[in-house]
């Protein structure tokens, strides 16, 4: 029996597969559960759950419980649309998974997030002195923090989640703030 094996159970659970009961044991069921979701995601069918294996299950859970409206896009219990995309009203947005993760994030801490940047145009990207190669330019970026909660140990709470979720984190100490985006990173700039 193993933690590792129940976590797998749970997702795949949760995502609609079928690997039996969530017990632990990588028995049949489970490994013909991973197998499928292996053959469905382009992954190689070994029923191993190695690195890819591994993320592509996170990708696909953070996914789970996330409503789309009738044009296809992703509707937020705690966000307007509008609070991700850019500032000078372009249009530009971040994509559907950290949007996800914002929420996520938000539910893991039980706290109003603010969004203070999210996708940004080049315009808007050199205005705010964002550096030219910015994940905020291709919508996979934001930057956001809590009201009134924020210091350095839920700023590292903060980076510890996401990092959890696979996401990259860029923290903000003295600014008080994190940096998301895809992808993965882990870095502290004071
Ligand atoms: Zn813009
Ligand atoms: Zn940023």
């Amino acid at each position: 029996m193993s933690d590792y094996v129940e976590w797998i159970q749970e997702i795949l659970t949760a995502l609609g597969y079928d690997p039996g009961p969530v017990d632990g044991v990588n028995g049949e069921k489970t490994d013909a559960a991973i197998r499928l979701f292996q053959k469905e995601n382009d992954l190689a069918v070994d029923g191993q759950v190695g690195e890819l294996t591994h993320s592509a299950l996170l990708l696909a859970h953070s996914m789970v419980d996330l409503k789309l409206d009738q044009d296809g896009k992703l509707v937020l219990k705690d966000f307007t649309p509008d609070e991700f995309t850019c500032e000078c009203g372009c249009g530009l947005d971040i994509c559907d998974r950290l949007k996800a993760f914002a929420q996520r994030l938000r539910d893991q801490f039980g706290w109003p997030l603010v969004i203070s940047s999210g996708a940004r145009c080049p315009t808007v990207n050199e205005a705010v002195g964002g550096v030219p190669d910015s994940c905020h330019l291709t919508g996979h970026a934001f930057d956001a923090y809590f009201p009134g909660q924020m210091n350095e140990e839920v700023i590292n709470q903060m980076a510890d989640y996401a990092i959890s979720q696979e996401i990259g984190v860029i923290r903000y100490p003295n600014q008080l703030f994190c940096h998301f985006q895809i992808p993965l990173r882990n870095e502290i700039i004071y």
